[in-house]
């Protein structure tokens, strides 16, 4: 074939292609228009997933009429004039290509009244021909109605995913611009359904309560990277926001939400930074969850590396990934107790020395760096061998560890780790074998599911049938179970359905990982708590169930599940050798 100009308008369709990736894209251009133009409230109602209708209503300060057109040409926008603009984006927009991306691959309508102008003006626009233009009452704002996206874009319609997949990819989106303007009052209505609504207070804490829940908003903590002393520090950044708790964590970095500049962004960076602050403190794959604010001088930010916006660069990424994990170092310092004995987070699991014991025992919540722990590994080789030796028990401390000899000395045992340990094993067995034991609960539960959550359950009701679910749809996004894991029957199973649900919406990797995944989240769920008293002979039991295991020493998520503290050691700690 010769070489050839493109006919514009395949050239127009094949370049929104790059910005309007799905139904959500759409959404977020559209929002991002309506917050730049300084509305309060937004909303958002979709049908079929986004695909047939898309329709956002903001209060903004509207188009005038003689430019309502302009908007819709390649590389118009009202942001930035010239190119050293770029280096001071302070709206979410500068490209001037969202309503021509849009119009070029699908149906739409703009009506704007800005104040000052008695009617609205409206245009029609579809496949980037305009169709209709003039007069109609409207109220002050800016509405833009998109339907039947993608209609002559085939191949891209082709790769939509379902109808609710794309409705939680909205969902999904709404939340976070929720999050990143407290300030806004954000409606989303799903085909009919009201599926969130922000209340606009401008309290971040408020909308995390909407988005994740009270419980986990009221257990989150709030970080301050402050700007006091900044420049001393040789940064400009600032971090604001929320991180959960190191006792609330989830399977996946879903819930890992950056704003800079109050631009919602994925970056690896940042996800990165907040992790590290949490070194030691979570078990092995888990990740928290935070709402982090960074704001950084505009000179100091490339928005413009990624056709949708949704990554920046920072001049001084160092000094912000600093920031960041010292301002959430911080806050999970001050707000949370960090056990006096850790493991170093470097040592292999399965061939670390059973003994961990810290030389000289100080009181209060001092975290004892690695090079400080005392193995006595070398010195008893027996302790090496996976199997335990027969334990007596002879109590509990603090409701939460076992207390147990043997004639190589005194061992600690953790009863939650040590019950994950037998639960996970037994888990897998009957993986392995039937399939998991289920038990019936006297009174069915019902379960009101998000957006996000709905379609991953109705997707997947045969693998949760296979770990012991019974679920039934009980109209829209609402749910009955029936039975549950005979492990989870008196542990947490709503939170651990929750967290099955948000690994399956994350997509779950190869069949085995997910039952080895399933396997550890419902063995966490199932096994007794740390606080809990238990009968000498409920402590018996698990102790022999431990010894049974294959792996004793650690749990799933790769914790030890007991210390020990040998013969050899406690003579010498006393003198006595
Ligand atoms: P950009 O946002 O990058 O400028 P867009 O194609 O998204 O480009 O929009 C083009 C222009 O249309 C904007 O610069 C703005 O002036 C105007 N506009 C779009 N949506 C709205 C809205 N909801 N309210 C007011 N003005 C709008
Ligand atoms: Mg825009």
């Amino acid at each position: 074939m010769p070489i050839r100009v493109l006919d514009i308008s395949v050239a127009a369709r094949i370049a929104a292609g790059e910005v309007i990736e799905r139904p959500a894209s759409v959404v977020k251009e559209l929002i991002e228009n309506s917050i730049d133009a300084g509305a309060t409230q937004v909303k958002v109602e979709t049908r079929g997933g986004g695909v047939e209708l898309i329709r956002v209503v903001d209060n903004g300060w509207g188009i005038p009429s003689e430019e309502l057109a302009l908007a819709f040409q390649r590389h118009s926008t009202s942001k930035i004039e010239r190119v050293e603009d770029l280096t001071s984006v302070r709206t979410l927009g500068f490209r001037g290509e969202a309503l021509p991306s849009i119009a070029a691959v699908s149906q739409v309508i703009m009506v704007s009244r800005p104040a000052g102008e008695l009617a609205g003006s409206y245009i029609e626009i579809a496949g980037g021909e305009v169709l209709q233009e003039g007069t109609r009452g409207a109220p002050l704002g800016t509405t833009v109605t998109v339907r039947d996206l993608f209609y002559n874009v085939p191949a891209r319609r082709k790769f939509l995913r379902s109808e609710d997949t794309e409705a939680a990819h909205i969902y999904h989106l709404i939340c976070q611009y929720a999050l990143a303007y407290p300030g806004l009052r954000f409606t989303l209505v799903s085909s009919g359904r009201m599926a969130f609504q922000s209340a606009g207070s401008g309290q971040l804490l408020e909308v995390l309560g909407q988005v994740y829940g009270l419980e986990v908003a009221k257990s989150m903590l709030e970080v301050s990277g402050g700007a006091a002393g900044a420049a001393e520090r040789g940064t400009s950044a600032t971090v604001w926001g929320y991180v959960s708790q190191p006792a609330v964590h989830r399977a996946t970095r879903g819930h890992l939400s950056f704003f800079v500049n109050h631009r919602w962004v994925q970056s690896r960076m940042l996800a990165y930074a907040v992790e590290e602050a949490y070194r030691t403190m979570l078990p092995s794959g888990r990740h928290p969850l935070c709402a982090l604010n960074i704001l950084v001088p505009p000179e100091e930010l490339d928005v413009n590396v990624h056709p949708a916006k949704s990554e920046v660069k920072f001049l001084r990424d160092r000094q912000v990934f600093a920031e960041v994990q010292k301002a959430v170092r911080g806050c999970l310092v001050a707000g949370a107790p960090i056990p006096l004995v850790t493991a170093p987070a470097s040592v292999p699991v399965n061939n670390r020395p059973l003994l961990l014991v810290k030389k000289a025992s100080v009181a209060g919540t001092v975290r004892v760096p690695g090079p400080e722990l005392v193995s006595l590994d070398s010195k008893a080789p027996g302790m090496v061998t996976s199997k335990l030796p027969p334990l007596r028990v002879l109590g509990q401390v603090a409701q939460t560890y076992i207390i147990a000899e043997a004639p190589e000395g005194m061992y600690l045992i953790d009863q939650h780790t040590a019950h994950e340990r037998v639960l996970y094993e037994r888990i897998r067995g009957e993986q392995a074998r039937t399939g998991v034991s289920s038990q019936l609960l006297l009174e069915p539960v019902t379960l009101e599911l998000n957006p996000r959550q709905a379609p991953a359950l109705s997707a997947h009701l045969d693998e949760l049938s296979r770990l012991g679910f019974s679920i039934e749809p009980f109209g829209d996004r609402t749910y009955l179970l029936r039975a549950v894991p005979a492990v989870l029957f008196k542990g947490d199973f709503k939170l651990a359905l929750g967290e099955l649900l948000e690994q399956l919406v994350q997509g779950q990797g190869s069949p085995e990982d997910w039952l080895d995944k399933a396997a550890i989240t419902m063995a966490c769920h199932g096994a007794v708590k740390a606080g809990q008293a238990l009968t000498a002979a409920e402590m018996r039991e698990l102790v022999e169930q431990l010894e049974k295991t294959d792996s004793p020493r650690t749990c799933a998520h790769g914790r030890p599940t007991m210390l020990h503290l040998s013969a050899e050691q406690l003579e010498k700690e006393f003198g006595r050798r």
